[in-house]
């Protein structure tokens, strides 16, 4: 297997009993990490009873349009935003995969690893109602139970932080189990759009990102040229 191990070392999830295995996969750019993508894999691994939950960085990100951060970045971020959650794998085979990242080729192999599992697909709003056009989402469906949590969108009309509301799901017509969180109106976007102002790179980054993965931004000079 391509994935690294982390949090809690003695984690083996061969041992979880006669019940199928819970094996959660969440997979994004993570360009960069922010708080919003752990509180949704913390919410992930309590309220769905994970044995296990893969955090995959995305290789080729086939509906981006922008070039991702090099793959290394943002494995090593996500090793510093998530790696002290228990069960959880930071697992790079889409970086390391040839050509675009397709959930459905993902949730293939990891349904082999984990012969008889029940696999939950972890997702924010924006992800489920783009669900139809994702390559192959009939198998996706067919793989894996979506777990989805709600995502803020801004009302305000000058973008004012505080004025946002829940994304309207009321007219999706595919299974998904909802997933509780407190809506977190941070997004990638913002925080590399945050960064590029050259007075807030000092500034309080870990607001947005955990604090070893600003640091990391910072050690490595990340976004300062975002475009
Ligand atoms: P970008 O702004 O660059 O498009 P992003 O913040 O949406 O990035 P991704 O790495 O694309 O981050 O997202 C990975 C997963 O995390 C997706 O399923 C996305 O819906 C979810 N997610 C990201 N931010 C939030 C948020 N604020 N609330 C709920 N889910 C989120």
């Amino acid at each position: 297997m391509n994935h690294v191990p982390t949090g809690t070392p003695s984690a083996d999830v061969s041992f979880a009993g006669a019940r199928p295995l819970r094996v959660g996969v969440f997979g994004g750019a993570f360009d960069p990490p922010h708080w919003a993508h752990r509180a949704l894999a913390e919410a992930a691994l309590s309220q769905l009873g994970l044995d296990v939950l893969h955090i995959l960085p995305t290789g080729q990100a086939w509906h981006k349009s922008r070039v991702l951060t090099p793959a290394t970045h943002r494995q090593a971020m996500c090793a510093l935003a998530f790696g002290d959650l228990p069960f959880t794998r930071i697992d790079a085979r889409e970086i390391e995969r040839q050509g675009p990242s397709y959930t459905a080729d993902t949730l293939r192999e990891l349904a082999t690893e984990y012969p008889g599992a029940q696999l939950f697909l972890v997702l924010g709003a924006d992800q489920l109602l783009a669900f139809k056009s994702w390559v192959r989402w009939p198998e996706v469906l067919a793989q894996a139970t979506l777990a989805v949590a709600n995502r803020a969108v801004n009302i305000g009309a000058d973008g004012a932080l505080d004025q946002v509301q829940e994304m309207d799901l009321s007219g999706v017509d595919l299974p998904f189990e909802r997933l509780q969180m407190p809506l977190k109106n941070i997004s990638a976007t913002a925080v590399r759009a945050h960064i590029e102002r050259p007075v807030s790179r000092s500034g309080a980054l870990d607001v947005l990102v955990p604090e070893a993965v600003a640091g990391y931004i910072s050690h490595n000079h990340l976004y300062q040229n975002h475009s």
